[in-house]
């Protein structure tokens, strides 16, 4: 097992990342203890969402968001805002994007679901504001976009990348490609957030592309997902 992940958010107290897909399915139960417990995490401390590719943020800042929380029976939304020591938060991802955003000293960290239309709706430019509304308006925002479908292979209609800020799509052969990744670099450098403090992921990393190691939804049309997590400690 693989977790992709970024070093800055060990040093600052957050375990987090994406695993790769020998982790199983993160839509089993049995898969995700599983996973949770050989990291030592206590499974039962990971909050999760029904995600319907939306742009709502669930905060997780105080006991009080928590009881919110669980006294909820459904948790529709895409993205999360932690700040809870002692807790984790969880998101699925089969092509879409686990956008992962904090403020430097670590006290707050974002984790979203990001597909095309959270990308489109500008999910990550929203949850870079709310990581100022909470660490102030002059905290400067680091960001780690995880894994996700490449432009190699997010081709798309005109209907979608009519969506998008033109520098984002990339024309190849007659066919239109969405560029996720400088989409959401893009959003963030309106947003303050320095090139040098964003860390997106490599060609090789393109969650289509690589059949050994990511589930792909446009490749497999399964319902396999992959887990992500941010567990403050
Ligand atoms: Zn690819």
């Amino acid at each position: 097992m693989k977790i992709f992940s970024d070093e800055r958010l060990i040093n600052l107290g957050i375990i987090s990342g994406t695993a790769s897909k020998d982790s199983g399915s993160g839509r089993e139960k049995q898969n995700t203890d599983k996973f949770f417990s050989s990291l030592n995490i206590p499974a039962d401390k990971i909050l999760g969402l029904k995600q319907v590719h939306g742009d709502k943020i669930i905060p997780l800042l105080t006991e009080r968001d928590l009881s919110a929380y669980r006294a909820s029976e459904v948790h529709e939304a895409d993205g999360w805002l932690l700040g809870l020591k002692g807790f984790g938060v969880m998101i699925l991802t089969a092509d879409c994007v686990p956008l992962y955003l904090w403020d430097k000293q670590g006290k707050f960290i974002s984790l979203c679901h990001c597909g095309w239309r959270g990308v489109a709706a500008q999910m990550p430019k929203k949850a870079a504001k709310l990581i100022k509304d909470q660490a102030g308006q002059n905290c400067e925002i680091c960001a780690y976009i995880g894994p996700h479908i490449n432009a190699c292979c997010f081709e798309v209609q005109e209907d979608v990348a009519g969506q998008f800020d033109p520098s984002s799509i990339i024309k190849r052969d007659g066919k239109l490609f969405v560029d996720l990744t400088a989409d959401i670099v893009r959003q963030l450098k309106e947003c303050g957030v320095k090139m040098e403090d964003i860390k997106s992921p490599c060609s090789c990393e393109c969650t289509c592309c690589n059949k050994e190691i990511f589930f792909s939804y446009r490749r497999d049309h399964t319902k396999d997902v992959l887990i992500s997590f941010a567990y403050k400690l």
